[in-house]
């Protein structure tokens, strides 16, 4: 066989057309996600004033194993995918290790990450339904970057809650959302009801995820024509993001790679879950037996330490609930967290394949994140997303575990973004002002005390 390239990139005609939907092949699904009003399993209609329609029908699909990409969005996603796989030879030269090292690079377009992937998908449906203007939340600022970008594109009119430490260490996120015609908000702000109580409450706080979804969502109930959007967590963006997994699957399957392992960081779940849900068929159905890792932060560790309970995806308590591993809703990590991943759950779909044991899952301290992250830089030449370098740093103990006992296996990450706008983030490190917070079991007990007292 010859030898693997550098970087292996999918011809346009082999880019995949469908997205993949994993709940069709899983053997038991997720719960459904329940409306507090009535105790019951939302239905479409409890879902309208919030999604659009064609968003809620993926959200709720549970039977189809591909589901088409309109040409409008392959068209959309052809100005920067397909994205590359590359073989880390430069990180494995570096760490002596026998294994083979891949990842997918997600970081190839303006907004820097994949949140692109579901941003585009999002927008055109919005259009299509005839609304004029969205709302959504974003915590790093590449969420709202990407969608900024797609609500240019297909013109629809955007407002973005910026979770406020980050929102202030990335003033130029602001920016470049305004360059594309959006306005970015820091969030809790005094626009919303919510914004105000939370600022009531808590006037010194760097907000969070939660209370942004929660602003953007109260305006998009006050806004005509208007709705909400979400970059992770929901099913459907899982579903958009599916489109990491295919091309990845296309090209392993093109060299022949079979990975034993794939790694990805873990936010609210939407990257892995797209990354890995093709090989997970695999596994499911018995043809393989990859492992499957998820990473997360030390500080906001919503599946090492948290409890899968039906909860709230917002502080404001305003979402249906959904049965996921969770901080509890009115966690709110340490403002000391660099990176994204801040969100107190985790998509419905991977709590499950965990719960069940199809996947692991690891948390690590964000200094040792960015030792491999510059380690990472130094020989493969991109500047990583902190995000992405939780995955990276998983990577790279596999590999020092293969250097170890010989074994020359194939492990594949996740690479989601770069981290231009990370800079305050790497500067604090190389100035060794960063720390490290680890919540203690107290910390966390504040948070299973916000969640919901349910018996279904
Ligand atoms: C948003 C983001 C993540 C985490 O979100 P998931 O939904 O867990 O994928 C990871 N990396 C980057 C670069 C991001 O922008």
């Amino acid at each position: 066989m010859a030898k693997i390239p550098y970087k292996i990139y999918l011809s346009e005609s082999e880019m995949p057309t469908q997205w993949h939907n994993v709940r069709a092949v899983m053997k038991e699904l997720p719960d459904p996600f329940i409306n507090p009003a009535t105790g019951k399993a939302c239905t479409f209609d409890d879902l309208r004033p919030v999604f659009c329609d064609d968003l809620i029908e993926q959200e709720l699909n549970t039977k189809d194993l591909y589901i088409d990409i309109p040409g409008e969005i392959m068209d959309f996603y052809k100005m920067y995918r397909p994205s590359p796989l590359v073989r880390a030879y430069n990180l494995e030269r570096e760490l002596e290790t026998p294994a083979e090292i891949y990842y997918k690079f997600e970081g190839n377009n303006t907004s820097g990450s994949h949140k692109l992937n579901s941003a585009a998908a999002q927008v055109y449906y919005a259009k299509k339904q005839g609304l004029t203007h969205l709302t959504t939340e974003t915590g790093a600022g590449q969420w709202g970057t990407a969608l900024a970008m797609a609500c240019a594109f297909y013109g629809v009119d955007l407002k973005v809650y910026m979770v406020k430490v980050s929102a202030e260490q990335k003033p130029h996120r602001k920016n470049v959302i305004r360059t594309y015609g959006g306005e970015g908000i820091p969030s809790p702000s005094d626009t919303t009801e919510i914004g105000r109580k939370i600022l009531a409450e808590n006037p010194g706080t760097g907000g969070s995820l939660g209370c942004a979804i929660s602003e953007a969502m109260e305006t998009a109930l006050k806004t005509e024509n208007c709705r909400y959007v979400l970059g992770s967590v929901l099913n459907h963006v899982l579903l958009h993001q599916t489109i990491i997994g295919q091309e990845t699957y296309a090209a392993c399957k093109k060299y022949d790679i079979q990975p034993d392992i794939i790694i990805g960081c873990a936010g609210g779940g939407s990257n892995l879950g797209g990354l890995i849900s093709p090989f997970m068929e695999d596994r499911i159905l018995g043809k393989t037996n990859t492992q499957f890792v998820a990473v997360e932060p030390a500080s906001c560790p919503s599946l090492t330490r948290g409890r899968y309970a039906f909860d709230f995806g917002d502080t404001g308590k305003t979402t249906p609930l959904m049965r996921m591993y969770t901080l509890g809703s009115g966690f709110i990590p340490s403002p000391n967290h660099a990176g994204g991943l801040r969100y107190h759950g985790m998509s419905p779909i991977l709590s499950k394949l965990y719960h069940d044991g199809y996947m692991s899952a690891v948390s690590y301290e964000q200094t040792k994140v960015f030792d491999a992250a510059i380690r990472f830089a130094r020989v493969e030449g991109t500047l990583p997303a902190p995000e992405s370098s939780h995955a990276i740093k998983a990577a790279i103990d596999e590999a020092l575990r293969c250097k170890e006992t010989g074994e020359e296996k194939t492990i594949l990450f996740g690479l989601t973004g770069t981290g231009y706008f990370d800079m305050t983030a790497y500067a604090a490190y190389l100035d060794g002002a960063m720390t490290d917070y680890i919540p203690t079991d107290e910390d966390l007990e504040k948070g299973f005390a916000t969640l919901p007292k349910v018996d279904f």
